[in-house]
């Protein structure tokens, strides 16, 4: 029985009877936009989700249980989202789309036809198998995490957790909240946070907003985004009106406080991240919202070994073609899976991926649309790269896998000492990177402290936790096909 959107009870098939023309992994702005362009030209898809809702990061919404009067209010595109449900809700009742609610997928089997792996629901107990023709990877993106002394203090929150907690929960996380480190998010956080009601004492960025305009490239972007300059734009002046500070080329060096946050040092940032000597402020507050930027989730096409490549801000993406496939047969991939981009591009990719797999031209203007908005994005990214030099703000316990505790000392001891030379080994020396989000938040951090760069995506054979008894019944298909 299909699920509409308003009914997140997911449907407990054990297997479909029929594979689907095509199975969207994840349900954000590029994972909406390709299943419902799909439908509408006659696929039958299905579109799984961790979630309960559909919406993604982007379209985080509060759940009809808050009784949220305006939920419109911390969205600029609620309008496109209203459509995009609306469009789904006909879908799913039509028999065209399955919403998969609640399925985490935790391993994609490539093969004619695909076959999908989930772990369903909250607790993780109920299981799934999907098959389909062809597989849309549009698992967004989680945020980087650089640490400093004192960010595991309750009171310290990602800067999307930050969002997603006032987005999703109508909660802010403190009265008087410091945004840090680096990107244009950040920017869209300070101005929902400073709209809901928080004061905002500073946006602490590190990279250099002149950055931009010293690209090659800048004119040619900037000009080709309006609508991203007019965002931009709107972010300023609302914190100008609500007196928030910005700090460009500067970062928290440290969090104060006993068992929460009461302030932080800010330090001024040489061109490499390098805190400059003597340039420490202490700022009150009781909370801060600190990100450096995003990673594209891609480890379910990384496992099966799928062509990567390095965007400008140093993160690894999915490589795809124009038509938006990846390197594996019948695995195409949309939004932040090809590259930190933003929602716009992550509609529109959602919709050039639909159009292709189900066999039908796609506008130039929407190619057009593409490329502009990839060009800006990375525009961006290379002007939010993170310096080597950040390193020196850490202190020897400051603890940098915070699943384990391994602190700052543990690992250079590993790389210094005992010869460990890439995240895996300091991995196996130290437990760094081994806890329950598996490196998601210490990877970026461990790899540079082992002298690496940025970590590649790990190639594991599972995406999340699954119970062992449902690995047990999982039986891997024979190797010549279905
Ligand atoms: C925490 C966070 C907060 C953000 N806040 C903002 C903001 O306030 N403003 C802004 O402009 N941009 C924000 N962004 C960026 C913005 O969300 C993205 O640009 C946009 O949502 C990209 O759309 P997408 O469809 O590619 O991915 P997403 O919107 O991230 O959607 C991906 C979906 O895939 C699902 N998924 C992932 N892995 C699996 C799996 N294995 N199985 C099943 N489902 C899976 C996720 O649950 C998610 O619903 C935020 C990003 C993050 C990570």
């Amino acid at each position: 029985m299909p699920t509409s959107p308003s009914d997140p009870t997911p449907p407990q098939r054990a297997r479909t009877a029929e594979p689907y023309d095509l199975a969207v992994i994840g349900a954000g702005p590029a994972g909406l936009a390709a299943a419902v362009t799909a439908a509408g030209l006659g696929l039958r898809c299905a579109l799984l989700d961790t979630a309960e809702r559909p919406g993604g990061q982007y379209y985080r919404h509060p759940p009809p249980g808050l009784g949220a009067a305006r939920p419109d209010r911390l969205h600029h595109h609620w309008p496109a989202f209203t459509a995009l449900l609306a469009r789904l809700d006909t879908q799913v009742r039509a028999g065209r789309i399955d919403h998969l609610a609640g399925h985490h997928v935790w391993t994609a089997e490539p093969g004619e036809p695909w076959r999908l792996h989930a772990v369903v629901g909250p607790a993780g107990t109920g299981s799934a198998v999907v098959e389909a023709r062809d597989v849309l990877l549009a698992t967004g993106a989680y945020e980087r995490q650089l640490p400093f002394p004192g960010w595991t203090l309750p009171g310290v929150v990602t800067a999307g957790g930050a969002q997603a907690m006032l987005k999703a929960g109508l909660v802010l996380p403190g009265r008087r909240i410091v945004v840090a480190g680096s990107g244009p998010l950040l920017l869209a956080a300070a101005a929902s946070l400073a709209a809901a009601g928080a004061r905002v004492p500073a946006v602490v960025e590190a990279g250099d907003y002149l950055g931009y305009a010293r690209a090659p490239t800048a004119l040619g972007a900037l000009a080709a985004n309006p609508g991203k300059l007019a965002e931009g734009a709107r972010h300023a002046a609302l914190l100008l009106r609500h007196r928030v500070r910005l700090r460009p080329r500067s970062a928290v060096v440290e969090v104060h406080g006993e068992d929460r946050v009461t302030g932080v040092t800010v330090a001024r940032l040489d061109s490499a991240w390098r805190p400059v000597p003597g340039t420490g402020r202490r700022i009150a507050c009781d909370a801060v919202a600190v990100g450096h930027g995003l990673l594209p989730q891609i480890e379910l096409a990384t496992e099966l070994g799928a062509p990567t490549r390095t965007c400008p801000d140093g993160a690894v993406a999915l490589v795809v073609d124009e038509r938006l496939r990846t390197g594996l047969p019948g695995l195409w991939a949309a939004g932040e899976t090809c590259g930190v981009g933003g929602a716009d591009l992550a509609l529109v990719e959602g919709e050039i991926a639909a159009r292709e797999i189900a066999g039908r031209p796609v506008p130039a203007a929407l190619r057009a649309a593409r490329r502009r908005r990839r060009a800006f994005a990375d525009l961006l990214a290379a002007a939010h790269r993170p310096g080597p030099g950040w390193t020196d703000w850490l202190t020897p316990e400051t603890d940098v896998c915070r699943c384990e505790e391994v602190p700052v000392a543990r690992i250079r001891e590993a790389v210094e000492e005992l010869g460990a030379g890439d995240a895996r080994t300091v991995k196996l020396l130290t437990r760094a990177g081994m806890g329950w989000c598996q490196g998601r938040m210490c990877g970026p951090a461990v790899a540079c402290l082992a002298g690496g760069g940025e970590p590649r995506p790990d190639s594991r054979p599972l995406a999340c936790p699954v119970p062992l008894a449902q690995l047990a019944d999982t039986v891997p298909r024979p190797p010549d096909g279905p």
